[in-house]
């Protein structure tokens, strides 16, 4: 039998946010207090929080608790052992390292770090130690540094392209590209012995969808502004999508080669937003290029270099890669092509994995020079065939030890899935903001700000950060703001974030109304700054209440008297204004005053039944159980709206 996370919470009379609390920490992964738990689960939460209740509130995680060992166990055994559930286990321990089968002993190594990932410490028989002991000669971890990962992000036109392209050809020797130019992603340079991996689609998509998936998939952004048009609205928001996502940003001010520029002015305006150029006395790497006439390139790549010493990237090539679906292709020939980018350990040809919802056996290995290769390492873009079905760009990439183990990962990911769906879960909005915050989900309310004018952006950005509730830590955090109308990245970020989007005076088209809904990203419009901030306010304190408005179609005017027997009086009307239509509630206004409220029994034009009538048009109405209308009567159609 299953059960959702807070029906086990009233179950076990504990507050539902404490459990979910608890199985995070037992690495049992679930979503929120709607989630659903199998048997196994809950049966495990119920041993381990009653006894847990019995020692009064002793805090059972705090403790090192210790198993003995005189048997290296399999996974199975291992499950029992710790009373952890084995798909919480497995769904971990592929995260340190390689078992054969589910079946078979757990290396040392790994067992010693999945025990001591749950808490516990292992005493091993005395001859166990001895066998241990002969393993550990051979030395399973080897960290070696990693070729950084580079985003270019930037204003549209500012050399993004350009400079990605005048590295590849200039940095990638002719016999290096072996015929084969098409892209899968990303690729890779040298740059005297170092390597750097270059995400090979411009723009801040790379880590802005990614990160709406929980994964990051770069290192460094590179921040290309154009030095003859400055600093732009994207180039701004490019900031804030990597400061959001935690990439440091080196900046590169381009087109150096033309007239009229101003690299002075640009870096007085980037410091407005925290990147101060070493020479101002920051710590932000700013290098003056020209992608079209190839200059200063090298010198943006030895700062690139050094921006990956200070960050002392590493990776892990003895142990199993995981990585980035980062590209996917369906080719004719050779099937479903999933790019991935290795971020840790390394793989093989032949070796099973896991991306997202797809499993496979690696069939081909091809590396960004179009060869094929039998195994690559940390940061290294490859591409590989041998998926059951088409990942999707973010997803995870994980080898694993056989078929079996991926099916039945896979298996419990598909059901995660459709419960998920069912679920239906939403994001952040103003309704639910107040029980999130009561529920410990999140602690503030982040916010998108767009407005139609800068004095307005700035006038509400002031105010909206001044807003405190006494007594609660909430507060609004405003992580995006911006002049213009509603952009698509901004629902990304929004997404990415869990933040809400509000837009004062500004009207968001059809399209992105519709990627709002499909990412489940509240958009809240207002033209009157003072309900901007009540609402806000309200909501923070719990006070939204839906309410219902009314709102006016359309108005009418009679024109022409028609007395029809046995149907009655039919207004011979012109629509003045709005939209009026049949299903709509109607009053009669004679001189200002209200005469008449009720339904339409009839809504025609030409004798034709019509559902609507816009403005500027004749129809003839009549209206139920009243036939006093007079010419020059006004009827009003108007409904009703839940306003949040
Ligand atoms: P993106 O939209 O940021 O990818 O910009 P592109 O790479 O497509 O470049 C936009 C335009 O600027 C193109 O016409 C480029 O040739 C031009 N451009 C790019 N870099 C330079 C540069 O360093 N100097 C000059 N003069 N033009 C450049």
């Amino acid at each position: 039998m299953k059960m959702r996370v807070y029906e086990l919470a009233e179950n076990l009379k504990i507050p539902s946010k404490e459990l979910l609390v608890f199985l995070k920490k037992e690495g049992i992964k679930v979503k929120n207090h709607m989630s659903n738990l199998d048997k196994d689960t809950i049966e495990l939460i119920k041993e381990i929080i009653i006894s847990d209740k019995k020692k009064k509130g002793e805090k059972r995680k705090k403790q090192i608790k210790i198993i003995e060992i005189n048997k290296l166990p399999n996974l199975k055994e291992l499950s029992l052992q710790l009373k952890i559930p084995l798909l919480a286990i497995m769904q971990k321990i592929i995260n340190f390292g390689t078992i054969s089968s589910i079946d078979k002993e757990i290396p040392t190594n790994i067992l010693q770090d999945i025990v001591k990932e749950y808490g516990f410490k292992i005493k091993y028989s005395e001859k166990l130690r001895n066998k241990i002991k002969s393993q550990k000669k051979d030395k399973t971890t080897k960290l070696v540094s990693k070729p950084p990962v580079i985003t270019i992000i930037g204003h549209v036109d500012h050399g993004k392209t350009t400079l990605l392209d005048v590295i590849r050809k200039t940095n990638v020797t002719k016999d290096e590209f072996g015929g084969i130019t098409q892209s899968i992603g990303a690729y890779k340079v040298k740059i005297k012995n170092k390597k750097i991996v270059f995400i090979d689609t411009p723009g801040h998509e790379a880590f802005t969808t990614m990160r709406a998936r929980g994964v990051k998939a770069t290192d460094i952004a590179v921040l290309v502004v154009a030095a003859d048009d400055g600093v732009m609205p994207q180039t701004i928001e490019a900031i804030n999508h990597a400061k959001a996502a935690n990439v440091p940003i080196i900046v590169a001010i381009n087109k150096i080669d033309r007239p009229n520029t101003n690299v002075e002015k640009i870096k007085k305006d980037l410091s407005k937003y925290d990147l101060v150029s070493e020479e101002w006395g920051g710590e932000t790497l700013m290098v003056e290029i020209s992608a079209l006439k190839n200059k200063g390139i090298k010198k943006l790549l030895e700062a690139i270099s050094l921006q990956a010493e200070i960050l002392e990237l590493e990776a892990n090539s003895n142990i199993p890669a995981k990585g980035l679906i980062i590209e996917t292709k369906l080719d004719k020939k050779r099937g479903i092509i999933g790019s991935v980018l290795i971020q840790d350990g390394s793989l093989k040809v032949g070796n099973y994995f896991i991306a997202g919802l797809s499993y496979g056996k690696i069939r081909n290995l091809i590396d960004d020079k179009g060869r094929n290769i039998k195994e690559a390492g940390p940061s290294t873009p490859v591409e590989i065939i041998g998926f059951s079905k088409m990942p999707q760009a973010g997803d995870y990439f994980q080898i694993v030890p056989d078929d079996r183990f991926a099916k039945i990962i896979i298996n419990e990911r598909e059901n995660e899935e459709r419960s998920k769906i069912i679920e239906e879960s939403s994001k952040v909005s103003l309704d639910n903001l107040f029980l999130e915050i009561k529920e410990g989900k999140i602690d503030n309310l982040k916010i998108i700000l767009k407005t139609d004018t800068q004095g307005s952006l700035d006038a509400l950005q002031e105010t909206l950060k001044k807003i405190k509730i006494e007594n609660e830590e909430v507060k609004v955090v405003i992580i995006h703001a911006g002049v213009g109308n509603i952009t698509e990245t901004d629902v990304m970020l929004a997404s990415a974030s869990d933040a809400i989007i509000v837009g004062f005076n500004i009207r968001p088209d059809a399209n992105i109304q519709k990627i709002g809904k499909s990412e489940k990203v509240e958009i809240r419009l207002y033209r009157v700054i003072y309900d901007l901030i009540d609402e806000i306010k309200s909501a923070l304190l719990g006070y939204l209440k839906p309410k219902i408005q009314e709102f006016i179609c359309g108005q009418a005017e009679v024109r022409e008297i028609f007395k029809i027997p046995k149907v009655g009086t039919i207004a011979g009307s012109y629509v003045l204004n709005g939209k009026i239509s049949k299903n709509d509630n109607v009053r009669l206004i004679r001189d200002g005053k209200l005469i008449y409220e009720g339904k339409v029994t009839s809504l025609k034009r030409f004798k034709e039944d019509a559902k609507e009538v816009n403005a500027d048009f004749e129809c003839g109405i009549g209206l139920e159980k009243f036939n006093d209308i007079k010419l020059k009567d006004i009827i009003e159609f108007y409904n009703f709206k839940e306003i949040k």
